[in-house]
């Protein structure tokens, strides 16, 4: 690791760690509906209190109030389910200009956990303003960054502080970065990519990057409908960029050049009606299609040929469903290559990290999740590192 991580430290502590996370949770009516982001963070405040730290300063963001202290906004329902969660009680520092954060941060001992308000509701934070990054860095010693989510922003909690602090990454982060590497940075070979969803012009930075890095590409979902049809195949009332043919072409172009073998539908399955159950048929491509006509999925032989592909992959990276996934029987490919894929990852064949927020959906619809390598909850951030981009909040770790 390019970077320092908590295994560096060494006890006995006896410091105030300002740690950044994501407690950026799903919320309504002011109570918190999915603690997954607070249990996420639990490992490293725990692996500071066991190496001694005197306090645990938490920074988060929640929301976009745009510097302004919004009270809907606040982090205090955060407080009573961190709490329970860690079997001890979290502070809470308002952070108002009469009572800044650092006077409550002082005097913590004994491996204390305090939690600051949003942020956000300073007008420095996203812009980085360092009088901000100042702030933040006054409230402890070192400042561990454990929000790869917020890594793809500079802003004065993710990337100002790092530079006026000592920085490392936090477990969750570590964990990330460890598997990103092993998917993109590093990958044992063959490697795979799966990138399906709605949208080429979404996605054409990830597919750009992806057919520089990879053996294989497979492309799915709507935005395959883009390549069929740059290509003269008929695609009827599809979803479909038609503007962006001449781009399909340019990241097929690219591909052969740089030996990515793409793999396209071969087949795909039609219906006329978007709901689920709708009657539908499987056409090979290039069958004529009617205006009326949708591609809802890829087909069983595309399925079949993915699947062979994956069998010989000693690494997939996914992102994004191969078909209309919430519509059953459309989650057909997208189920048969998860499950696959989970199948090989259990029996020790493939690393499959996969991300992006319909993407852990889909993956979730086909009750597989849990058995790939790593699945990534960052969104932007993990697209954004598809992408091939740089990340401040992690370059940041890395100075
Ligand atoms: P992600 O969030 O995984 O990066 P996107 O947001 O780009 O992916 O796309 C996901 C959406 O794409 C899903 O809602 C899915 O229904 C839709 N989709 C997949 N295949 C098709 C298709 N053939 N036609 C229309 N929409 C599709
Ligand atoms: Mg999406």
């Amino acid at each position: 690791m390019p970077f320092k991580t908590l295994d560096d430290l060494t006890a006995p502590l006896g410091l105030t760690a300002v740690v950044r996370v994501d407690f950026n949770v799903p919320m309504e009516n002011g109570r918190v509906t999915d603690d997954t982001r607070l249990r996420v963070a639990l490992p490293t405040i725990r692996k500071l209190q066991s190496l001694g730290a005197e306090g645990v300063v938490l920074l988060a963001h929640f929301d976009r109030p745009k510097g302004r202290r919004v009270a809907e906004m606040s982090l205090k329902p955060i407080v009573e389910p961190l709490s329970a969660l860690l079997g001890q009680s979290v502070g809470f520092a308002e952070d108002t200009p009469d009572h800044p954060a650092y006077l409550d941060a002082e005097n913590l001992s004994g491996g204390a956990v305090l939690l600051v308000e949003n942020t956000r509701f300073h007008a420095g934070e996203e812009t980085n303003d360092p009088k901000v990054a100042e702030h933040f860095a006054q409230l402890g010693d070192i400042y561990v960054n454990d929000a790869f989510s917020a890594a793809h922003r500079a802003h004065a909690s993710t990337e100002g502080v790092a530079h006026i602090l000592p920085a490392y990454a936090g477990e969750s982060m570590r964990r990330e970065l460890t598997a990103l590497d092993a998917a993109l940075g590093n990958p044992q070979r063959p490697t795979l990519g799966i990138v399906g969803g709605s949208k080429v012009s979404t996605k054409l930075d990830l597919l750009k990057n992806l057919v520089s890095k990879l053996d294989y590409l497979a492309i799915g979902g709507g935005m395959a409908n883009t390549f069929l049809f740059a290509q003269g195949y008929d695609v009827g009332g599809s979803l479909c960029e038609k503007d962006l043919k001449d781009t399909a072409l340019e990241i097929m172009a690219a591909a052969a050049q740089a030996d990515c073998r793409l793999l396209l539908p071969l087949d795909v399955v039609v219906a006329q009606e978007f709901k689920a159950n709708a009657a539908n048929r499987t056409e090979d491509i290039g069958a004529p299609l009617t205006d009326a006509d949708k591609i809802f999925d890829a087909g069983p032989r595309t399925v079949d040929e993915l699947c062979k592909i994956m069998a010989s992959a000693k690494t997939l990276i996914w992102n994004g469903p191969l078909g209309v996934f919430e519509l059953p029987p459309f989650d057909a490919a997208t189920v048969a290559a998860a499950k696959f894929a989970a199948q090989q990852t259990k029996s020790g064949k493939l690393v499959a990290v996969a991300g992006g927020g319909d993407t852990v959906a889909a993956l979730n619809h086909a009750g597989v999740a849990d058995d790939m390598t790593f699945v990534s909850t960052a969104g932007g951030a993990f697209l954004e590192w598809m992408e091939g981009k740089v990340l401040p909040g992690v370059a940041a770790l890395e100075a």
